[in-house]
């Protein structure tokens, strides 16, 4: 290279007319225009227009040569351009740059595809040639934001006391919900290391060690079968601090948050945000990250149905179950096909069926329509319309089932129905926090499974109030726990923790671990609680998922760099792979199944 860059093209403008620079890039597009050459230069920052004349005999012969993503130096002077000319689509549109030297750098062969028509690309390919990917403007746009929320969660974290301190890659396998990646150790044959869930325990221990608040935008890594939207290696923002309450992090994390949309997005943030308790986000909306940009709240109508004729509802309440309903605004126009499908995903998500009710049509009070309308009395019509805030036009679904199969098939129509009738308002930001989550959960694993597993992780302190369950009913202990949600799409979660080394125990019992057991795997945390163990809570942000939704984007692969498919594939480097046997070997590992 005899050129050395002076400025980054794409940032240039009106400010530098008559400038000589010098600016390295990609060419991305190439035009000759009856001897005059056109060459669009990118680099980071965005595009700008090189110009070359047939006077300037080597730079024009040079430039003659180049084509698309070759890497070029070129020299030359800033001019405006003529007013026909001006090209409003680009920041640099004003102005142009007269070269008068260029050096082709390094030719490329011709590209999989051109980072300027990237739509008819699979994703498959997009991956395999990242690199290529990486240079579309929105893929770097991506790759700057994400740069920038990292900076404006530091320096927040930087005013309010944090410290941030990496904790270790190499783990303990330890049961904190997931399946964990294991690598094994070379050096004590037989053994592995777990690649961390997340940093919960080491962020614990440091609120033990004193060191009041800690934060890291940490790696973490779950061995599960992907689903959409999910990596096996995730960023978070990692939060822990002292001496705190549910209060503390929940309002910590509101500020966080209102910066962050203040700052990158332009966005005022209405504070506080509003909180519902888990109870009642199900019981509204059927989900615990109930979507509030629209309301289609989830309704009980048992009084009513109870006085209907309709025989499937009064067994249905007779055997305890419960009838919900949902209003579905301009309802009243789906098809009897469409009302199939939905009967259909009703069933897939555990019901036994769905009946519904159209509004209006006929003159008169008892003017609903469909099969069931007949079992209810003009009065009971009315009284639904009231009970579900129904109108004419719209469609009344119900389900008869126990509660919690009525909140889940509700809970989803009601989210495809308002994508379905585009019902979802655009430009939203409805964050809402979810409070007083039942500290543990069924366990849907078979026989021999504990009964109980925790709904957060085992770490979750209960509710002081609720602590007098524990022994008889802990399936009424709600957690201090809180997640954060944002259209929809739960962004992040926490609890306050237990610091009480017996507490600690009895939580353990509760899951099935045994006081050996516990003294097995968690010996150190254990530990910690023995000599002076703080109070303390934290939080953890999922950021690719923040991010996405911030640029609102399709995938979190769009604001991941090297991000794996769905099957958990890196097509770039195509990992995983098999390794020499004589790794395997060192590593006293045999493998029974080997690649096909
Ligand atoms: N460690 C938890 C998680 O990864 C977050 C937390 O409790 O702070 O979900």
């Amino acid at each position: 290279m005899s050129l050395k860059r002076t400025d980054y093209g794409g940032l240039l403008g009106k400010k530098d007319i008559d400038r000589t620079v010098v600016l390295a890039g990609w060419v991305q597009s190439y035009r000759d225009h009856g001897g005059v050459v056109f060459i669009d230069l990118r680099d980071r920052h965005g595009i700008v227009q090189a110009v070359f004349h047939p006077e300037q005999t080597q730079a024009h012969a040079v430039a003659r040569q180049l084509r698309n993503e070759d890497v070029a130096l070129v020299r030359g002077r800033i001019t405006a351009r003529g007013p026909g000319a001006v090209n409003p689509k680009i920041p640099t549109g004003e102005i142009e740059v007269i070269a008068d030297q260029v050096e082709l750098v390094n030719k490329a062969d011709p590209v999989p595809f051109s980072p300027v028509q990237h739509e008819s690309v699979s994703e498959d390919t997009r991956l395999k040639y990242r690199y290529v990917d990486l240079r579309r403007r929105d893929m770097t746009e991506a790759m700057v934001l994400r740069h920038r929320v990292y900076k404006i969660i530091r320096d927040f974290c930087d005013e309010h006391g944090f410290l941030e301190i990496e904790t270790p890659i190499l783990y303990k396998s330890t049961p904190e919900g997931a399946r964990e990646f294991l690598v094994p150790a070379r050096l004590h044959s037989g053994e592995f290391y777990a690649l961390p869930q997340s940093p919960q325990l080491f962020k614990q221990i440091l609120m033990v060690a004193g060191l009041d608040r800690y934060m890291q935008i940490a790696r973490c890594f779950r061995d599960e079968d992907l689903r959409a939207d999910r990596q096996p290696e995730f960023t978070q923002l990692d939060l822990e601090m002292s001496f705190v309450d549910r209060d503390d992090v929940m309002g910590l994390t509101t500020a966080l948050l209102a910066r962050l949309w203040k700052q990158v997005l332009g966005v005022t943030l209405p504070m506080p945000f509003p909180r519902l308790t888990w109870r009642e986000a199900m019981d509204r909306y059927g989900v615990d990250r109930p979507d509030t940009r629209f309301a289609m709240e989830l309704c009980d109508v048992g009084a009513i149905a109870a006085q209907s004729d309709f025989a499937v509802f009064k067994q249905a309440l007779a055997q305890g179950d419960r009838v919900q309903m949902i209003a579905v605004p301009g309802g009243g126009t789906m098809t009897r096909k469409q009302l199939d499908q939905l009967t259909e995903e009703a069933k897939k998500l555990g019901a036994k069926g769905l009946a519904w009710l159209k509004l209006g049509g006929e003159a008169g009070a008892a003017n609903m329509g469909g099969p069931i309308a007949k079992f209810f009395s003009a009065a009971r019509q009315q009284e639904l319309r009231r009970l579900t805030g129904a109108g004419d036009g719209d469609l009344l679904l119900a389900v008869a089932d126990a509660l919690e199969v009525c909140w889940r098939t509700l809970g989803e129509l009601r989210q495809l129905l308002a994508r379905l009738l585009n019902l979802i308002p655009p430009n939203r930001h409805d964050f809402v926090w979810i409070v007083d989550f039942p500290c543990f959960e069924r366990n849907a694993a078979g026989p021999g499974a504990p009964r109980l597993i925790a709904r957060h992780h085992p770490f979750t302190a209960p509710l002081d109030e609720d602590i007098p369950w524990l022994a008889g009913q802990p399936e009424k202990v709600r957690a201090k726990a809180y997640d954060i949600v944002l259209n929809g799409v739960e962004i992040g979660g926490g609890s306050i923790r237990i610091h009480q080394r017996k507490t600690q125990f009895e939580i353990f019992s509760l899951l099935g671990i045994s006081a050996q057991e516990a003294q097995k795997k968690f010996a150190f945390l254990l530990d910690a609680l023995r000599f002076g163990a703080p109070p303390h809570g934290g939080i953890a942000l999922g950021l690719d998922r923040l991010l996405m939704l911030m640029l609102n984007r399709q995938s979190i692969r769009d604001v991941i760099a090297f991000p794996k498919t769905q099957s958990g594939r890196d097509l770039m480097t195509q990992a995983p792979c098999a390794v020499d046997p004589r790794q395997l070997q060192e590593l006293a590992i045999g493998v029974l199944r080997p690649p096909a």
